[in-house]
């Protein structure tokens, strides 16, 4: 990767690295400006607080299950003959998902083979890896799920797919997504590389498209690209990006070390603009992040981009994680916004489509985070009873956002607006 300047050489790198071995988080900010203030560190602790409080009185009760195979207790799924958890047959739609990664493999890491077929999916929340599963509550934020050993253990996966390779991220393949796929009626899934600005091994845009084109679903996968705003290459790599076809762009704020109103980033809006593509963005405060990280993150930041271009369909990933209560007025008042599902719990999706309108919300898994029937469970549970609403979140909204030509029985036929 070129670099525009020598702020994305050392200082970051090794700041990356420290965030690799530093990511069992919890730690409170140690220092308070404009950028973090202590307020908005109150404001993330009061969140958790909440969300702890509230858990299990939304309309369903409490949401408690042992490990992903625990989810068989709901109606929507059962265990095959082998012991894996798969959708019951039912009339609903098959999904759209709009926000997946791949294993990741960066610097130092022997690169993946992404088109193998592996026994088990290891997802980072391994809630079945253990017997009796972890113990996965659907009514919070969902990595509220990990224990402390198990964040201990994210933290090791991270520092591996940075420096020396990780197993469970072999795991995390195009085949076993596409089983998973299959086995939850999921019919298409975009996969968001991320660029994380490093020096040298990472060009996770390139590898993933790649992969996708070789790969037998290459209808199946819809490519994301990702560039970073201090790569001084990011434009010509974009426009390559999406003559390649790129659907779309992931920027991650905390990951690559940027403010998402920083002027450089305007200019990748712009360009985004111009391409006609839509901005997928990690936001929001996750919690479980290094603490420094935490000041890229915060929703107001991500406004001037939003206000900026209006022509732009911005995404906000995680309906804004943590910071999901700051989302709602920025998608009341623009349009060009929506909330993307994954990881928040029943009680919350059912107050965001109660204050938006079930237009704004997509449906995302974050897989291999995540087995994709947790996400997915959540959005049905949440839509109990309203079809409609479902068939939007689940796959409606995706097709317009992306403009999105479908196939039904054989006609192709173009939704876009
Ligand atoms: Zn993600």
């Amino acid at each position: 990767m070129e670099l525009s300047s020598g702020d994305l050489g050392r200082r970051e790198f090794g700041k990356l690295l420290l965030t690799s071995i530093g990511m069992a988080a919890g730690a409170p900010a140690c220092s308070s400006s404009s950028d973090y203030t202590d307020a908005d560190e109150a404001a993330l602790e009061r969140q958790k607080r909440a969300e702890a409080a509230r858990s299990g009185r939304g309309p369903h009760g409490p949401l408690r299950f042992r490990g992903y195979r625990g989810l068989a207790e709901l109606p929507y799924f059962e265990l095959d003959p082998g012991g894996q958890l798969r959708l019951a047959a039912d009339d609903v739609p098959p999904a759209i998902d709009i926000h997946a990664h791949l294993g990741i493999a960066l610097l130092f890491a022997p690169r993946i083979d992404l088109l193998r077929r592996t026994d088990r999916t290891r997802h980072m929340l391994d809630c079945d890896g253990s017997d009796p599963g972890c113990e996965l509550d659907l009514d919070v934020y969902i990595n509220t799920n990990f224990t402390p050993e198990m964040l201990r253990q994210l933290s090791r996966e991270v520092r591996n797919q940075l420096l020396f390779g990780s197993h469970a991220a072999e795991t995390q393949t195009i085949p076993n997504l596409l089983a998973e796929m299959e086995a939850m009626n999921v019919e298409r899934t975009a996969i968001l590389p991320i660029a994380a600005g490093l020096p040298f091994g990472d060009d996770l845009t390139d590898e993933w498209m790649g992969a996708i084109a070789r790969s037998e679903a290459r209808d199946r996968l819809i490519p994301f690209a990702s560039v970073h705003p201090r790569d001084a290459a990011w434009r010509e790599k974009l426009r390559g990006f999406a003559e390649r076809g790129a659907r779309g762009v992931k920027l991650h704020p905390e990951m690559q070390r940027f403010f998402p109103d920083d002027p450089a980033a305007m200019e990748i809006y712009a360009e985004c603009e111009s391409l006609g593509l839509p901005v997928i963005f990690h936001a929001g405060r996750s919690g479980i992040e290094p603490s420094f990280m935490r000041k890229y993150a915060l929703i107001r930041r991500y406004v001037p981009a939003i206000e900026s271009f209006p022509r732009v369909q911005f995404i906000l990933g995680h309906a804004g994680a943590r910071d999901v209560a700051d989302t709602i007025p920025v998608a009341k008042r623009n349009e060009n916004v929506s909330l993307e599902t994954s990881s928040q719990g029943v009680t919350q999706l059912l107050e965001l489509v109660q204050e938006l309108g079930p237009e704004r919300l997509l449906f995302g898994t974050d897989w291999p985070f995540y087995h994709i029937a947790a996400p997915l469970a959540t959005v049905r549970l949440m839509s109990e009873g309203r079809p409609d609403v479902r068939e939007l979140i689940l796959r409606g909204n995706a097709e317009r956002v992306l403009g999105e030509r479908i196939r039904i029985a054989g006609k192709v036929e173009c939704l876009g607006a």
